[in-house]
């Protein structure tokens, strides 16, 4: 059974500060720079656990949507955004997102953001699916997370020439201190670095805020980094704090298949290579989308993730091919620099071979579940961008969201703090590394999530899943390093991920059970997962109409 027990050895080294944020994507370094301007005295220490710029911040392609263009206004992108959502989207959330997006978009583009623009100079804004308008503001063509990363950490440089900022890369979070009356207290930290804060230390704050991104790394197939195991939102179970809605995680349809034993981030086959013309085929060349959908290879991404699977199920492989032999050099090179780069760099030439895809892990909606302000249910604990929910997503999020979600929450946090810093305490409760996962579960752990409780689900598969589960849980290992840290976290989110999705017996937005394949009014509500002292548990929610 899992248990709450926390995995790091008693610390070796100490540190004060006020705030501190883990996690350097566009969450963690908006919060950094929100907090400078808002509470210009506080001690904040940045800790992240790779380098700075490592994070799915800086893979973003699409763009960060914002009610900025003519003919919009946040309540048209409040609409769209209620309708990916599919009917459990805190409507007072996906308020604060849009009222306040397209503010946090000038104070990016103030900041230093290069955004696209007109050869006449407004912001080049384009469409995404689900989106009624054009709102997406996107910075070369398809890079828009790298410069958003590049911006905001040259600001972070800027402002790091205080003695009030202290940033720690290679800085592994690992477990929340709580004080006796329960609040935050700081956070447990492993720092792979040279010099006193080497090894396993504890960093006494205030206030901690969680900003460690995804866990796309519970799926064998993800278009994350390896960084996103999902430490932030394990951390956070760990530390009694609530978890909502993390059963729905969102597929994208097509990225290149690397082989059985890739590890890591697999790129992106953007929808718009079909959009050209390029077609989905089996490994004899049939184009199996036609007669599935009247879109046929352009049905909605559900559609062309759900017929991939069945197709790969049917002929026992574990890929299939997307065909755009037939744009020529000319075109790859001209419309899709990046995809064709980052093919050729796998050994593959979209211009003269089939690309081999697969569906991947891309976004989950779910994760620490928050109020407006970014606050968790652990006084003193916030959390913001991926790893948070806000209740903005609801069972879908709206293509371009994610970005906009890290940068508005992180300046409500800042709001938060500047009321008031809470009160320091002192951290109470013993560490024991009791409970650390051997390393090697992960591949296992990642192939049965992606086998039974990825883009097709059913009561049978997710029961397999569960057992499977509990017999990786068995796998104890008696190295407290980051390998085993890493592993017993995607361990506990996996676990909750398919209790969650066991109970939903229902298919909505993306969560899409075979065996219940329609939305059921019963379940429009959320489950909150939590961990207590008999393990994991969830419970439901229902939806309240105003
Ligand atoms: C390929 C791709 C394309 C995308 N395209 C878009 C798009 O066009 N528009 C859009 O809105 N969204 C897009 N998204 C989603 C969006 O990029 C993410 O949701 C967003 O960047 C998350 O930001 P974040 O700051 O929450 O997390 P991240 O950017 O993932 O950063 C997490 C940080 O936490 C650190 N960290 C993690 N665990 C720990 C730990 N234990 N200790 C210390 N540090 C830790 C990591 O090292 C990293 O610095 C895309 C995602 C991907 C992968």
């Amino acid at each position: 059974m899992i248990t709450r027990t926390l995995l790091a050895p008693p610390p070796g080294w100490h540190k004060e500060t006020d705030v501190v944020v883990v996690g350097s994507g566009v969450a963690g370094v908006t919060t950094v720079l929100a907090i400078r301007r808002a509470l210009p005295t506080a001690r904040i220490l940045l800790a992240t656990k790779s380098v700075l710029d490592d994070g799915s911040t800086r893979w973003a392609q699409g763009g960060v949507a914002a009610a900025l263009g003519p003919g919009d206004s946040p309540e048209q992108h409040l609409q769209d955004t209620l309708t990916a959502g599919a009917g459990i989207c805190d409507v007072r959330a996906v308020r604060a997102l849009v009222t306040d997006g397209p503010g946090a978009v000038r104070r990016l583009i103030d900041l230093g953001a290069q955004f696209d623009r007109e050869p006449s100079g407004p912001l080049a804004l384009t469409r995404e699916g689900g989106h009624l308008r054009r709102r997406i503001a996107h910075a070369g063509g398809d890079a828009t997370g790298a410069e958003i990363s590049r911006a905001l950490l040259v600001a972070l440089a800027e402002a790091g020439a205080s003695a009030e900022l202290e940033v720690i890369e290679h800085a592994l979070a690992i477990d929340l201190l709580r004080a006796a009356d329960g609040r935050a207290a700081g956070i447990t930290l492993h720092v792979l670095g040279e010099g006193q804060t080497d090894g396993v230390g504890a960093v006494h704050a205030s206030a901690v805020v969680l900003a460690t991104g995804g866990f796309g790394q519970v799926y064998a197939a993800t278009t994350n980094p390896p960084v996103s195991t999902g430490d932030g939102l394990a951390l956070a179970l760990r530390g009694g704090a609530e978890a909502a809605d993390v059963e729905f995680v969102q597929f994208h349809p097509t990225v290149l298949w690397l082989g059985a034993d890739s590890r890591g981030r697999q790129p992106l086959i953007s929808e718009a290579v079909r959009g050209e013309g390029a077609v989905l085929v089996d490994a004899s060349g049939r184009r199996f989308m036609t007669g599935v959908h009247p879109l046929a290879d352009l049905a909605p991404r559900d559609v062309v993730a759900k017929a991939i699977m069945r197709e790969m199920i049917a002929a026992g492989t574990d890929h299939v091919y997307l065909d755009g032999r037939h744009l020529g050099a000319a075109e790859w090179e001209h419309r899709f620099p990046t995809i064709l780069a980052s093919s050729r760099a796998h050994g593959i030439d979209p211009v003269t071979e089939l690309i081999p895809v697969v569906p991947a892990a891309h976004y989950v909606s779910g994760g620490v579940r928050t109020d407006l302000f970014g606050r968790t249910s652990v006084p003193g604990l916030y959390a913001c961008g991926e790893v948070a929910c806000t209740g903005v997503h609801g069972a879908n999020r709206l293509a371009s969201n994610s970005l906009l979600e890290g940068l508005v929450f992180a300046e409500r946090i800042a709001t938060a703090l500047a009321r008031g810093l809470p009160p320091a305490t002192e951290a109470a409760g013993e560490a024991t590394t009791a409970g650390l996962l051997d390393p090697a579960i992960v591949r296992p752990l990642q192939q049965l999530m992606s086998g039974s409780a990825g883009v097709l689900r059913s009561g049978t598969g997710l029961a397999q899943a569960a057992a499977g589960l509990a017999d990786l849980g068995r796998q104890q290992c008696d190295k407290p390093d980051a390998d085993a840290w890493q592993a017993t976290n995607l361990h506990l989110v996996a676990t909750a991920l398919v209790q969650a999705a066991l109970a939903r017996e229902e298919t909505r937005g993306s969560h899409w059970r075979e065996d219940f394949a329609e939305p059921s009014d019963a379940w429009r509500g959320h489950l909150v997962s939590s961990l207590g002292e008999s393990g994991l548990s969830s419970v439901f929610e229902p939806v309240l109409d105003d």
